[in-house]
This record gives structure tokens, sequence and C-alpha cells, in this order.
């Protein structure tokens, strides 16, 4: 890998390719080359085989290269916020995680235009023992390329797929080519990491964490099952059961300046439909959220705490 600030110099490093210098000024994602986090901490509300009983150790980065007008981050996401940490603050920050929170795994929650700042720290944390899984939580919308700096650093990938339809992509994230690009870089994703393999509790993680494999996530939103019931036979049809399918239930209207069919919650009778057409298919590995269809627990402080 190159030094990583050449990245940043004329970044492509997400499909927006905005080329600007990131030096000294932001690209779409909000945020400059310094890389920015928000939040490093023990997290409880992610997938059973992420989180387990100890906590998934979820490190929030500043920006986001998709920018959904939906966002449920919305108080970091547009930058502007948290605190610069370089390769080797970051590095000890993973380190942290595992040895004193005792976390499962090393969570990066929106990484990806920050990527190979991200990726020399991991190479640094791990050279100085970090031994947890790595797990790459990302909004999908990535580069093969910029994936291709990864290969060999992260243990799980946990993209979502969050939309079959341009028209729609093109509406709630200013992103027509989001199913275009994503399924291209979940393709990337799975050439890296395989089918899922688990761990015994022999390690230093808990019996049942996911160590290796990926996990697909999709959020299901109010008006839009069609779309999501295509998202999700292109899951299957493309992985089988050598993925694991998150359906998740949780969207939260997080703006007054929604488009109507997005001002209120995904209503119950939405989601059991969705999740009615993956057991019709035959969809086996996955996860369903349980409850109430909007909790604002799955929302943490974004007060620098663990950084
Ligand atoms: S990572 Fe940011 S600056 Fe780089 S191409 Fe994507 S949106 Fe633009």
């Amino acid at each position: 890998m190159n030094n990583p600030s050449e990245y940043y110099k004329s970044c492509t490093l997400c499909p927006r390719a905005c080329g600007v210098d990131r030096t000294s000024a932001r690209g779409a994602c909000g945020v400059g080359a310094d890389v920015y986090a928000a939040r490093a901490a023990l997290h409880m509300w992610e997938e059973p085989c992420i989180s387990g009983e100890r906590g998934s150790g979820a490190v929030f980065f500043v920006g986001c290269s998709l920018g959904c007008v939906f966002c449920q981050n919305r108080a970091i996401s547009r930058g502007g916020c948290g605190k610069p940490l370089t390769s080797d603050e970051l590095a000890d920050v993973f380190l942290r995680l595992e040895n004193v929170s005792h976390a499962n795994n090393v969570n990066l929650v929106t990484p990806t235009h920050f990527a190979p700042t991200v990726a020399e720290a991991i190479e640094k944390a791990k050279s100085r023992g970090l031994d947890i899984p790595v797990v790459w939580n990302s909004s999908g919308y990535e580069s093969v390329d910029t994936l291709r700096l990864l290969d060999g650093l992260v243990d799980v990938y946990l993209p979502d797929l969050k939309y079959f339809s341009p028209a729609i992509s093109a509406e709630y994230s200013h992103a027509v080519d989001y199913f275009e690009r994503a399924s291209a870089a979940l393709d990337e994703m799975f050439r890296q990491v395989g089918e899922p393999l688990f761990s015994d509790g022999t390690g230093a993680v808990e019996a049942g964490i996911m160590t290796r494999g990926m996990i697909v996530r999709h959020l299901v939103l109010p008006t839009h099952t069609v779309d999501s019931r295509r998202v999700i036979r292109y899951i299957h049809d493309r992985f089988g059961d050598d993925v694991y399918i998150s359906i998740m239930n949780q969207y939260t209207p997080a703006s007054s300046n929604l488009p109507p069919e997005l001002s209120r919650p995904l209503t119950e009778e939405e989601y059991d439909s969705v999740i009615g057409f993956a057991e019709s298919i035959g969809v086996q590995y996955g996860f369903l959220q349980e409850g109430g269809t909007v909790d604002e627990s799955f929302i943490p402080e974004f007060d620098g705490e663990g950084l």
C-alpha cells in the first residue's frame, strides 16, 4: 500500500470519485484527510454473533460517503465533530478495545472514506498483538480498488445492501449507481473472506462469535417492501447459504425534511411481509429483529468515549 496521504490528494476512495484534494478541502463525505472518530466503546446491539455477551468494540467514524436523507447517525455523518486520530492512535484504540474493554471484535463503523489510514492502523495493531476479529461495517457503497487495500486485514465484512432500484437510491442517497457499485463491492468482500467461521471459545473471543465471513444487512424502509424483496432475493441467489442476511426493522424518521413516505416508522405488517418473503425463498441463515419497529437505543451517544 502507498503512504495513506497519497490517496487523499485526489480522492477516488469511494464511487463518488470527487477527485478533491482532501489535505485542503472536504469531499462529498464531509471530511478532509485527517481521520476523525466520535466514539470507541462496547456496543451491545449488533447481531448476536457480532456483539455476543461482552459486546462489540465499535469505533464510529465521522463523515459518510453515502449521505442518505434518512440517516440515523446524522450527528456525526456530515463531519465537523469528533476527535482527530493518527494511525498510531487508532491502533492504540483498537488494542484498548481488546485488552481493556475485552470486546469480541473491533467493529469499524462507516470507515470507507478513511480506508487507507484505517488499513495502516489495523496493520500496526496486528503487529502489536491485536488478536480479535476486525469487522468492516459499511454502507456497501464502495470501490473495489479501495476494498483491495483491506485484503488480509479485515476478517468479517458487515455491509449494507440498501437498495435494488436505481431510482430509489438516486432519490434517497443521490447515488443512482448504488446497486451496481454495492453488488460489485459485496463480490470483492466475499472473495476476501469466504464462508463464515465461528469461535469455539478457546481463543480471544467468546464462543459463537463470527471470526471470518460476511453478513449483509438490509434496513427495511417504510413503503418500499417491494425493493426489500428484490434485495433479499439478490443476496440469496448470489451467495446462497454462504453469507448471513440481517433484515433490520429499526427505521426511525430522523428529520422533519423527509419525503412523506419516509416520515413514519416501518409498520410491523411491512416488516413481517419481508420476513415472510425471505423464508419463502429459503433464506436459512439470517437475523431478524424482535420487538417494536423503532428503538432509539440503537443510536449511541457520540461523546468521544474511548478515544
Ligand atoms: S471518500 Fe469522500 S472525497 Fe473521496 S471520493 Fe468518496 S466522497 Fe469523495
